[in-house]
């Protein structure tokens, strides 16, 4: 009989030899069939429970987005009311910034320095 084990889920009694895995030297306490079918399971479960959380998570993210869509609209009113020059001085130093990459750099250097000879010019006169 010590070629026989019950297996600890289906209770059955089976040839420890032929139907039972062995780990380490030892016999697993569920038979190969029991094994193979939790490793099914776990696996689909695993694959579903994926799917599932993928799903949830932005779907979750949404929802955050949308529950919260307020707090941080009142967070930017709240802001804005606090700084309310920091997106004029924003925007005007990035306008600021923006037209003076526009500007040829040897123009602008020509033009002052046709500014500075007139300047010189009627100093003279
Ligand atoms: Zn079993």
């Amino acid at each position: 009989m010590s070629n026989f084990k019950i297996c600890t889920k289906c209770h059955e009694a089976k040839k420890a030899l032929e139907e039972f895995y062995q780990c380490l030297g030892k016999y697993r306490s569920e038979c190969k069939s029991c094994t193979i079918k939790r490793n099914v399971k776990y696996q689909r479960e695993n694959k579903t429970s994926k799917r599932y959380d993928y799903a949830s998570r932005r779907l979750y993210m949404r929802k955050y987005y949308y529950n919260n869509k307020l707090k941080f609209a009142q967070y930017r009113a709240e802001f804005k009311k606090r700084y309310p020059n920091y997106y004029k001085q924003y925007f005007k130093k990035n306008k600021k910034n923006k037209n003076e990459e526009q500007k040829p750099l040897i123009k602008t250097s020509l033009t002052t320095c046709i500014q500075h000879n007139n300047n010189q010019t009627n100093l003279k006169k």
